[in-house]
């Protein structure tokens, strides 16, 4: 809070004297403001305020009417009231313009002085604060002067996130990884909830100093000039995150001021679920601030008198499950505060492998369960928030609400296939068709990624009445048998027969780090590029299709150099074969640039095969090709399939491609992708383990290897990273055919905040390994 210059003792006694015609001796509190007990000459006590910088006339005003609300009809506190001045007024002005109020003083000890607390007191707090927020909630919100309604300041705990910058700041990477989480938690849990919870005018720091007690009473209540407009819950939040300060037993310490609290107000189920995160995020605030001040001046020690205690609790916080630590501070509520979470993470285990074939794998060492998806995070059973970064599928979001909402309308309307007319599919169809340049113009839907990927080839070999195919080494299409035969992903991997079928012809990957064609700048991705056709020259027969993805996923987030896909697409062309684009991992925005990959390098494939993100989860998928090409393949075999097309799947595509629009979550994975990458750059020259940093947009890759000269991967290293990340709440995935590239695909809504904390992470994580 903005503080004005100390004042001078002629100056303040000249304002005692015309404001209030007092005199007495006065002596400055203890605190960041500028608050004087003044010992009047008759005997009287009061505290003399002076203004900070942030508190206008409008303010103070309000400031009097909540503590005259409080008096009139609130609990039984004393507080803080306002003397008028000779004038009449509440406030007096003094030496260059200062504005001052003189309170009447309010006996009683401060909390932090008063001693370990009983049960008793802390119940009393709990009940008082729920009393106090009963009688401000009889404010009416819409009564108070906006510019006092929109008021926040830095110890606002509902925008507690605008200090999380300040975790580097911190000395210690342990102390950073659980003040991260705090804030994590905060932006998670609380930050998408805070906007629908009750509302509404809060003392906004009942803290330890504030409070007063007598014995096991709180009596008193100081220090108005944080009141704002807010989530209620946070009133009880800051007063809990201060009560449990050096408890030997902080949540049983909590549970008892939950309790008192419930006895007078009550919490909602969204107030019951934020309460814990907003608990560690009060705390988070105060250890950031303690940090920043220690910057501007580390002998102040009064700037620093809870920051101590403040880390212990929060440390002691840090590693809870939420959902454990909501349980148990609200132990005294009657209901339970969390929806079922169904079995656990051993249980279901156990399950899978008597029922689910072994084939499937699990991410991570110690699988996650997870019951809930929004926005770029997923929840586990504990309620701990997981950043998702690999999940290109939920590409506007978990769990968007337009796209359930379309669905859910869609399919409680009507559902039936592609040989009824009905206007989704051809709506659909328009708006996808309008996406792509042309001649790309006639669409077929499916319900997979590896489906359209297989309608794919048939497109080609009825375009071309040709069988083989050229594809790129490393790549992945689909877990069907045909494409399984096109994937070097699958055939040269584990499992795999380790060679291609005769009529699969694989050329390298277009990788500028570790490829035979490296190092030769611009002229890189043309040598590339004429590999193709080098292969196709050996193949006098010719190939009916070449497919690629745009920017390669599975083959370890390589980003072909400028100018392979125009060589490559023109060999292939010249050869009498058509291109495919694969852009099941990166089309819908994803790249930042364009809304498809391909149009990176300026070329237009004649199949575009699409996947994951059209439906946001929804299993959907298309192919997109030319009239010619559509023309070619309807040889009056009717295509058919059950589900594609589906009114309930276009309903959910277009809701996708409106999110898409009206978010403007291309231009947004831009901005926060160039943010992200560039953030990574940043760490080359820290951590002699990242060998590259690449990709665009929202698809980017690290890629770490144990030594740069001979870039021998560092696979066991990115494992390693991965699972250290996830333990701090973060999902990646590694990739790549030496498995030592760290993939980055997030649901295209992560924001500037979550990059900053995934870039710290990432810098901690690599310092401590090896
Ligand atoms: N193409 C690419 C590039 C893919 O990454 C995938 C899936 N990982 C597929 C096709 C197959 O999609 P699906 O799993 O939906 O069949």
């Amino acid at each position: 809070m903005g503080t004005p210059a100390t004042p001078t003792r002629t100056q303040l006694d000249a304002l005692l004297d015309n404001g209030y015609g007092l005199a007495g001796a006065l002596s400055r509190l203890p605190g960041e403001n500028l608050n004087y007990r003044l010992d009047a000459a008759d005997g009287r006590r009061f505290v003399l305020k002076l203004a900070g910088e942030d508190q206008d006339e409008a303010f103070l005003t309000f400031e009097r009417s909540v503590v005259d609300v409080l008096s009139a009809e609130g609990p039984e506190l004393r507080l803080p009231r306002v003397v008028e001045t000779l004038g009449g007024d509440g406030v007096a002005t003094g030496y260059g313009g200062t504005r001052a109020r003189l309170l009447e003083f309010v006996d009683g000890t401060p909390w932090c002085d008063a001693g370990p607390p009983s049960d008793a007191r802390l119940r009393h707090l709990g009940e008082a604060l729920g009393s106090l927020d009963r009688s401000l909630e009889s404010m009416h919100l819409s009564e108070i002067d906006p510019t006092i309604a929109g008021r926040s300041h830095r110890w606002d705990l509902a925008r507690a996130h605008q200090h999380r910058d300040k975790v580097s700041l911190v000395e210690g990477a342990d102390r950073r990884r659980i003040l991260e989480h705090a804030f994590h938690l905060f932006a998670a849990v609380a930050l998408p909830r805070l906007g629908q919870l009750r509302r509404s005018v809060i003392h906004g720091d009942a803290n330890d100093e504030n409070l007063l007690v007598d014995g096991d009473r709180v009596v008193g209540l100081l220090d108005f000039g944080d009141c704002l407009v807010g989530p209620t819950v946070c009133e009880l939040a800051i007063a809990l995150a201060y009560g449990m300060l050096d408890s030997p037993d902080p949540l049983a310490t909590g549970a008892h001021v939950v309790s008192g609290y419930l006895e007078t107000r009550g919490l909602d189920g969204g107030e019951q679920e934020v309460l814990f995160p907003l608990v560690c995020a009060r705390l988070a605030v105060t250890v950031s601030v303690a940090a920043e001040r220690r910057r501007l001046d580390p002998s102040r020690g009064e700037w620093f008198v809870t920051e101590g205690p403040a880390w212990r609790l929060l440390e002691r916080l840090a590693d809870l499950d939420p959902v454990e630590a909501g349980r148990r501070l609200m132990a005294g509520l009657r209901s339970e505060p969390f929806a079922d979470l169904g079995a656990p993470a051993e249980e279901l285990l156990e399950r899978r492998r008597r029922h689910i074939g072994p084939s499937l794998s699990l991410s991570y060492r110690e699988p996650l369960k997870m019951v809930r998806g929004r926005g770029q995070y997923l929840y586990d059973r504990g309620g701990r928030p997981y950043l998702d970064l690999v999940n290109n599928v939920c590409h506007v979001g978990h769990c968007h609400p337009r796209v359930v909402s379309s669905g859910q309308a869609q399919m409680a309307r009507l559902n039936t296939n592609t040989r009824y007319l009905y206007d989704g599919l051809t709506d659909y169809a328009e708006r996808l068709c309008a996406t792509l340049p042309s001649p790309l113009e006639v669409c077929y839907f499916v319900n997979s990624g590896s489906e359209a990927n297989e309608l794919a080839l048939r497109l080609a070999r009825a375009r071309t009445g040709r069988h083989d195919l050229m594809v790129v080494d490393g790549a992945y299409h689909g877990h069907t048998a045909g494409l399984i035969d096109i994937s070097p992903y699958k055939f040269m991997g584990k499992g795999g027969s380790g060679r291609a079928e005769p009529w699969v012809h694989v050329v390298p990957v277009a990788d500028g780090y570790r490829g035979r064609h490296k190092g030769q700048g611009r002229d890189t991705g043309v040598a590339y590029g004429d590999d193709v056709g080098e292969t196709l020259a050996r193949l006098p027969e010719g190939v009916a299709g070449f497919i690629s993805e745009s920017l390669l996923g599975c083959g370890g987030q390589v980003v072909p150099p400028e100018g392979y896909f125009e060589t490559a697409y023109r060999h292939v062309r010249a050869a009498g074969g058509v291109c495919i684009a694969d852009e099941v991992q990166v089309g819908f925005g994803r790249v930042g640039t364009h809304f498809w990959a391909f149009e990176r390098q300026g070329v237009v494939p004649d199949i575009v095969v699409m996947g994951k993100p059209i439906g946001n989860g929804h299993p959907m998928a298309a192919v997109v090709t030319t009239r010619e090409i559509a023309d070619a393949f309807a040889n009056g075999m009717e295509f058919f399939a059950t589900f594609g097309g589906n009114p309930v799947s276009c309903a959910i595509g277009l809701a996708v491609l409106d999110v898409i629009r009206d978010e403007g979550l291309q231009q947004h994975a831009h901005d926060v992708g160039t943010r992200f990458k560039a953030g990574l750059e940043a760490l080359v020259d820290k951590h002699e383990l990242i060998g590259e940093v690449r990709g665009v947009g929202l698809f980017l890759g690290v890629e770490l290897v144990r030594d740069r000269g001979t870039l021998e991967p560092a696979a066991a290293e990115a494992d390693e990273v991965v699972n250290r990340m996830k333990a701090r709440g973060m999902l990646l995935s590694t990739d790549g055919p030496l498995h030592n590239v760290i993939k980055i695909k997030p649901p295209m809504v992560l924001t500037a905040d979550d990059v900053d904390m995934v870039v710290r992470s990432l810098d901690d994580v690599l310092a401590t390994l090896g």
